[in-house]
Order: structure tokens, then sequence, then C-alpha cells
């Protein structure tokens, strides 16, 4: 029997559905992973894939990236947990305001939902106002104010709004359209009570959706005419689609930005950080509470440094490479798509993409949820079985990183080709 079949059948005995995160699970049952390196991850029983996943984004210099390796080994030797605040924490706040002058202020902490959790706390403090608004599809992690119709691996398993959520909580959600401002401002009119707008400012948990023309400005003119705070997750784009996330790409200042994913690059990591004064709310010398033991570990703060240094280093070589790479990719997937006929869109920025299988073209929640996702798992199955990974939903993101070779890039092309004709079957 194949190892990960076996290690599969065990791990449901003592771990909920054998994963410690939804989106893992896939038919008839996920490779266990040995080990990883570059644009590579193999697996227990002897296979090797090319990584699209990418740790959901995080990856975007690649499996072990030397640079960061070599900073954390040294760290490992001389401390990995403190409590205590060190000069790290000081020189990461610095090179994070650097890259993302809006973000005043930040905290650190260890995960893109920890960093929503407080950025919404943050702003009902500041506000004193009670309700939010989030868009439909859009996802921000996994607590209450932000399950609701949420993407990611909740609109996957069919549960956009959990079970367990309390109703006290999500009444005050208020839900509308991506890519819809007009949704936005008439939601705004009705409702007095409202502490934040959060978005996505390019939606990557529904497939890839980017904002059509405007809509993000249009937000901000909304937001900011009624004096509210407006929240950036920057989780994905955040030093994806450029060194200064998406609010650089589209020259637009957030009020409350959060990141984590690729500010680590492979370890825990994550951050809020936006105006002076609503970043004063945070306690002691505020009275919004925040906290977490491991905020701030000089392991996961030496990989952040270590990641934007190298990014910073790079600059536009690296996202001009990565682009060049994925608009590679796409355009190749769509004439062979095209070819075989097979009705689809692919939306593409940057290092990343995504496609559907569908007649309309896929800009929010509802048109995502049209593509035939029987199609997009059958896809993804011939892809694993030529050495391709993807991540195993059509509501997640491909993403490139720094270490894809243009042999992979040929292999990847060649898997594409054979999974398309498996879905024209
Ligand atoms: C992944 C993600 C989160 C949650 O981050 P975790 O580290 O998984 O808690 C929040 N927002 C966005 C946009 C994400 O993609």
């Amino acid at each position: 029997m194949k190892k990960s079949k076996q290690l599969f059948q065990d791990a449901k005995k003592i771990i909920p559905s054998g994963i410690n995160s939804p989106v893992r699970y896939f038919e008839p049952y996920p490779f266990f992973v040995k080990k990883s390196k570059g644009s590579l991850i193999w697996d227990e029983d002897g296979n090797k894939y090319i990584d699209f996943c990418n740790g959901y984004g995080a990856l975007l210099l690649g499996h072990r990236r030397k640079e960061i390796i070599s900073a954390v080994s040294k760290q490992l030797k001389i401390g990995t947990l403190y409590c205590a605040p060190t000069e790290l924490e000081v020189e990461l706040a610095k090179l994070i305001q650097k890259n993302f002058p809006s973000m005043k202020k930040i905290r650190l902490v260890n995960t893109g939902s920890e960093a929503t959790m407080t950025a919404i706390r943050l702003a009902r403090g500041f506000t004193k106002k009670k309700k939010i608004v989030k868009f439909e599809g859009c996802y921000h992690g996994a607590h209450d104010s932000v399950l609701v119709k949420a993407g990611s691996g909740a609109a996957h398993a069919g549960i956009s709004t959990s079970e367990g959520g309390l109703s006290e909580v999500s009444k005050n959600t208020l839900v509308v359209q991506y890519n819809n401002s007009d949704d936005l401002e008439n939601t705004i009119r009705k409702n007095k009570d409202i502490a934040a707008v959060i978005v996505e400012p390019v939606l990557a948990n529904m497939g890839l959706i980017l904002p059509e023309q405007n809509f993000l400005h249009e937000m901000r003119k909304i937001t900011k005419e009624h004096d509210i705070p407006l929240i950036f997750d920057e989780t994905v784009t955040g030093f994806r689609v450029s060194e200064g996330g998406a609010q650089m790409y589209y020259q637009i200042k957030p009020d409350i930005t959060t990141l984590g994913k690729a500010l680590g690059n492979g370890f825990a990591i994550a951050a809020v950080g936006g105006r002076e004064d609503i970043m004063n709310k945070l306690s002691p010398q505020g009275k919004v509470y925040q906290a977490s033991t491991f905020a701030g570990n000089p392991i996961s703060v030496c990989s952040a440094i270590s990641s934007i240094k190298t990014i910073n280093k790079l600059k536009n070589s690296l996202y001009s490479k990565l682009e060049k790479n994925c608009r590679l990719l796409v355009n190749i997937i769509d004439e062979i798509a095209t070819d075989l006929k097979i009705p689809h869109h692919i939306n593409f920025l940057g290092s990343m993409f995504q496609i559907f299988f569908t007649n309309t073209p896929v800009v929010d929640y509802k048109t995502s949820k049209k593509a035939d996702s029987k199609k997009f798992k059958k896809m993804f199955s011939t892809l694993l079985q030529h050495g391709v990974f993807i991540a195993p939903s059509q509501f997640e993101t491909v993403f490139l990183s720094d270490a894809h070779t243009n042999q992979d890039l040929a292999n990847t092309i060649d898997a594409y080709r054979y999974a398309l004709k498996s879905v024209k079957k």
C-alpha cells in the first residue's frame, strides 16, 4: 500500500478528517509530505511535485530559501522565545513601514486570522461602533466576525457561514458584493453603526478575482466621506502583488493593513498596522486588548527580516520575472483550453492566476460559484498525476515563486495539456 494512504488512514483516527486545515483534504487521500526545496515538494512515496500551492502564497521566494534559512539558523543558536522585546522587532517594524508607508505603527502577530481579528477590534474600539462591512467571497481568517459568506476552504466545503459561529456576532457583519461600489455605498448610507470596511484588495480566495477599474478608489472615497476606517487585508497580496502590496500597486492608502503569508516566507508571522491614532488604541496605552505569547518571537522575526531584505534587494527584477513566468503559463494554458474548445476564463495578476470552467467572466462570488468545479477537480487530479501540485480547490489561487525554473514551467505546461485533455473527456 502507498505510504500516504496508510498515513492518511492512521491520521483519520486521531486528527479530525486526517488533516490540520480543511482545504488540505482531497479525494481519495492527500499525499503526505516528506520534504521540500526551492520549487519542489516530495511525498512519502518518493513522488516529486512542482509546487504552485506554495503555502497558499506564503512561499514567494520558494521553499527553504537560503538567505532565510541562514538567518533563522543563526538565531536558533541564541534563542527561540523570550517574551520580552528585542532589537530585531524594531528592525522588522521599520522594514515593514519602509515598504508600507501607510502602516505608521505596527504590531506583530502570528497568523492572518489574528491580524484581521485585531484590526476589526481596533476599528470597533476606535470608532465605538459595532458593525463591519465585508465583501462576499473574501476570506479574512477563521473567526466569527468574518466567517460569513467567506471564500477559501469555507466556500470549498460549502459552509461559507460556519456552524457554531454566533449569530449575535455575524448579524453585525454586513455583506456586500465584490466589484459593486453601489452596493457598498447603499449599505453604508443605510447603516449608521459601521466601524470598518474590510476587503481583500485583490480577491485571492474565490479563485483569483481582480478589482475592476475604480472599485478600490470608489471604496476609498466612500469610506472617507463617511469617516469609516478602511482595512486592507493584504495577507495574500502583501509582498506578492508588489513589495508594497496592493496598496502600492493601486496607489490607495488604507487606514489599517494586515499582512501575513509572504511576510515570513514559510514561517508563522503576521502583522497589523496603520494610522497612528488608531494603533495607539492598543493596550496597554489604549483600551483595546490584543496579546500573544509567540508574537514577535525571534525565529519568525528573523525569517521576516530576511524575506523583506531579500525582496528589497531583488526589487523589480523579482516582480517582473514572476509576472513574465505567470503570463507565459497563462497564455499557453489559455491557448490549450481554447484549442480544446473548453469554455473557460483565466484571471491573472502578477504571480497569481486561476482558471475557471465557465462562459462568463468571473468578477465576484456568484460568478466564481458558477464555474464547473467538477471539471476543476478533474484538472487538479490529472495535474497531480503529472507532478504538478496546485491548491486542491477552485476557490484558491495558483501561486508562482521565485524558485520556479524554466524547466519547471515547461513541465507544468505539459501537465496542464494532459489535465485539460482529461477535462475535455
Ligand atoms: C490566509 C488568509 C487569512 C488567514 O491567515 P491565517 O494565517 O491562515 O490565519 C486572512 N486573510 C486572507 C486574505 C488570507 O488569504
